[in-house]
């Protein structure tokens, strides 16, 4: 529990966001998109909880990879003494669900997921306590096809969401003989560059030489471009499958560069690795990494299963698409419903319901601490809503029993209100808005096609 200690309040935890409402209509755009085009190319969801057993990430990721050595929330359970660990990553999970549960009994499968992971880092633009991940897990497959769908399910997300300045970047890491090889030539060159070494390289010389090769130190760059390259140590069939990868991407238009510094940080992976990135957002520029992890499967114990995945950045994306200066304001209902009196009240809250039933978004006036109930207050609340229409019950209303209702937006907020019965309400904003009357239109979908939020449209 964080304290401010001055006003003694509890605050938020460091590096942890609220997403507020102001920010929630893009989450869910973003989140929409993505389910779609997962479903397109047949993944299947699957949710694995937040917590799992430390030893499931100490064995699946690599002891000495960043975030075992430093990242990771690990605690013991103090009722039972277990050792647990916020996840800081999925695919593990993915693959101890998929194998605890035999998905692949049938074949391969497909699956995707999205959620929260938790990393100890150093809180910055980009870079997050608590952050979000959607990620694909293909368990099963053996060749490049599915390595290319992988990508090309990325690059169908980047389009749909209207991103542009996302590059690929690809290369392979060959299999554990190969890398044996080049690690051995590597070592020996890190070691005869041996001043040029940083704290964290001189580190890794001995338990994780490939990453010395993922350093972000500028001293450093010239001396690793220099190193033997891995993908001149792949065997043939290595190096097959890695031109098989190219090959389809090729064919289906999908640029990329191949990259033979790209190593990926955890363990399992294998073959083909990728990275897509973009110079938008500065240090933190990665939004989506994956590849393909074959010895994953059988180190936690099951059969030998070839596998491929990615997880992206859901914070880092969300930037890009802010960059991109589009507008993902929502309004809050369509309707937004006024009243004063006890019996008025009875009626709002039917002629609500009926809103409702006719699928419309509708905020009922509710009694507030601080906004005054007086109509001129709630019809304060109304504009602010952003609803398209006004319905107004008081003590006349109910007498005659009718509604006032009164367009709140565009040329038609200038029309006076008007006084509809109860029962006809619905059918009456109905009328206005669907399938574009004179006055109106209902349109979803910006130009690009995106649908920014699930309301009504009107012309001014
Ligand atoms: P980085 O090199 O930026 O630390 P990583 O290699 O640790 O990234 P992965 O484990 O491959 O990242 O996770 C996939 C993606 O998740 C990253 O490309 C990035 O977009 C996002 N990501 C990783 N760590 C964070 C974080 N702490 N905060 C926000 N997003 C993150
Ligand atoms: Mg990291």
């Amino acid at each position: 529990m964080s304290e401010d200690k001055k006003a003694g309040k509890i605050v938020g935890i460091k590096g942890m966001n609220d997403i507020l409402p102001s920010e929630t209509p893009l989450w869910e755009l973003f989140e929409n998109t993505v389910q779609v085009v997962l479903k397109s190319y047949g993944f299947e969801q699957i949710r694995t909880p937040v917590v799992e057993a430390t030893a499931l990430f100490s064995r699946g990721l690599g002891a000495v990879t960043d975030i075992v050595e430093k990242e990771m929330y690990s605690f013991t359970d103090s009722m039972n003494g277990d050792e647990l660990t916020l996840r800081p990553e999925s695919t593990a999970g993915v693959v101890r669900a998929a194998l605890e549960h035999n998905l692949t009994y049938d074949g391969p499968k497909r699956l995707w997921y999205a959620g929260p992971m938790f990393r100890h880092e150093r809180p910055q633009r980009g870079r997050y306590r608590q952050f979000h991940q959607v990620g694909a897990e293909a368990i099963g497959f053996t060749g490049p096809d599915i390595d290319a769908e992988l990508i090309m399910l990325c690059q169908r997300l980047w389009d749909d969401l209207g991103l542009q300045d996302i590059r690929l970047e690809l290369n392979s890491i060959g299999d554990a003989e190969e890398r044996g090889r080049h690690r051995t030539d590597l070592v020996a060159y890190f070691e005869a560059h041996h001043e040029l070494l940083d704290a964290d390289a001189q580190r890794r010389l001995h338990s994780n030489p490939l990453r010395i090769l993922d350093t972000k130190n500028p001293t450093m760059q010239e001396m690793v471009n220099g190193a033997p390259k891995l993908i001149d140590y792949l065997g043939e069939e290595s190096r097959t499958h890695f031109e098989g990868v190219q090959r389809i991407l090729r064919h289906s238009n999908v640029p990329f560069t191949i990259n033979p510094r790209l190593v990926r940080g955890m363990d399992y992976y294998n073959r083909t690795v990728f990275e897509w990135v973009t110079d938008q957002l500065g240090s933190q520029g990665t939004v989506c990494g994956g590849g393909r992890y074959d010895p994953l499967v059988e180190m936690f114990g099951g059969k030998p299963t070839p596998a491929c995945g990615f997880a992206m950045g859901v914070e880092r994306l969300l930037e890009l698409m802010k960059a991109s200066g589009e507008q993902y304001a929502r309004q809050q209902c369509d309707v937004y419903i006024a009243h004063l009196g006890d019996e008025a009240q009875l009626q709002a809250f039917v002629v609500a319901e009926r809103l409702r039933d006719a699928g419309l978004d509708v905020v009922l006036h509710c009694a507030s601490a601080k906004a005054g109930g007086s109509f001129k207050a709630q019809m304060k609340r109304a504009d602010a809503s952003g609803a398209a229409f006004a319905v107004i019950i008081g003590d006349d209303e109910v007498a005659n029993n009718t509604a006032s209702v009164k367009p709140l937006r565009g040329d038609a907020a200038s029309n006076a209100q008007q006084a509809v019965p109860f029962d006809e309400v619905t059918s009456w904003i109905v009328d206005q808005i669907v399938d574009g009357g004179e006055e109106y239109e209902h349109d979803e979908h910006d130009a690009h096609g995106h649908e920014h939020d699930g309301h009504i449209h009107y012309k001014h």
